[in-house]
């Protein structure tokens, strides 16, 4: 592999550079695509998290609609031109999960490609503010200012809706758990779920701005849905899922708040909760990579949910 790339790269300076000056040497994807259906591909984020979170597009009969954008332009351009590699046909819209920056962070690079920006309402009123929580002490200006420049969003609904690419049905829904503003993209002729961040594989989720309660009803929902069992579940992070890794996410909530709660009956809190909970917490889910700062945090928010001093974002109006 390693070889081949060397070799490539030896025959580009080879070939000199009036051959050549346009064409760079082509850098490795900072996704893996994956098909998981007739002209519906994942699009999931590689080793070194470069791309951020997963994204993903359905291919219809005269238009391309994307999931998610990245955190980033590199890896939104990178998923740009993989889609115009597979289709000449154009990027009609771009579907934002949720507004946190690891999924809207490339949204220019989709509108510059032509594609319509659609969110849940509450995105327009959060994407250029609250992402700069979301980052705590680990801002730098440089950040925010990308932040504060981010698109809004074109076409805003707290409703389900269909998009129509010809023919090819593609359901925006509305859901609750993990920021206020969530939606999911069904793609029901492939038996495809887009989850964005309502579920992780294998990783455990940010619940900076989450309801357990709510994820958990809605995790519920998914399993529920008719023909789960043969579903392709895209989360917002992590590998391809089945209704396995559905159920397994949710167990993984439920832990935790069971833990939680029972530690706090035992009157711990802060860091003893935190160390009480976390060792439980792996036993139980020995296949993650749960780290302890991810442990702590997770920890720190089930308990100010169960205490109800948990600070969700609050929408705006229009
Ligand atoms: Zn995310």
């Amino acid at each position: 592999m390693m070889m081949r790339s060397l070799v490539a790269f030896a025959t580009l300076i080879a070939l000199g550079a009036s051959a050549t000056a346009q064409v760079p040497p082509s850098a490795p994807l900072p996704f893996v695509l994956k098909q998981i259906g007739p002209g519906v591909y994942a699009a999931i984020d590689g080793p070194d998290h470069k791309a951020g979170s997963n994204a993903g597009f359905v291919i219809g009969d005269d238009g391309v609609l994307v999931v998610d954008a990245f955190f980033n332009l590199d890896a939104a351009r990178a998923l740009v031109a993989q889609i115009h590699r597979l289709t000449p046909k154009p990027i009609r819209y771009v579907v934002n999960t949720h507004y946190h920056a690891d999924h809207t962070g490339g949204d220019q690079a989709l509108r510059d490609a032509g594609a319509i920006i659609i969110a849940h309402r509450n995105v327009r009123g959060w994407v250029r503010t609250n992402n700069i929580n979301l980052f705590g002490d680990r801002i730098t200006p440089e950040l925010k200012a990308t932040i504060q420049a981010l698109p809004l969003p074109d076409l805003t609904t707290d409703k389900d809706l269909v998009v129509w690419l010809g023919s090819r049905k593609v359901m925006v829904r509305t859901v609750l758990g993990h920021t206020g503003g969530d939606l999911t993209i069904y793609v029901p002729d492939a038996g495809v779920l887009f989850t964005g961040d309502m579920l992780w594989r294998k990783i455990p989720p940010n619940l900076i701005d989450g309801s357990v309660r709510e994820w958990t009803a809605t995790d519920a929902d998914f399993v529920a849905m008719p023909d789960a069992v043969h579903m392709v579940f895209v989360p917002g992070h992590g590998d391809v899922a089945g209704i396995k890794d559905v159920e397994d996410f949710r167990a993984y909530l439920l832990d935790l708040r069971r833990l939680v709660s029972e530690g706090r009956k035992s009157g711990l809190k802060d860091e003893a909760l935190a160390q009480a909970v976390t060792p439980k917490l792996k036993a139980l889910h020995p296949d993650w990579a749960i780290s302890d700062r991810a442990a702590a945090a997770e920890v720190r928010y089930m308990d100010q949910e169960l205490a109800g001093t948990k600070k969700r974002p609050v929408p705006a109006a229009d």
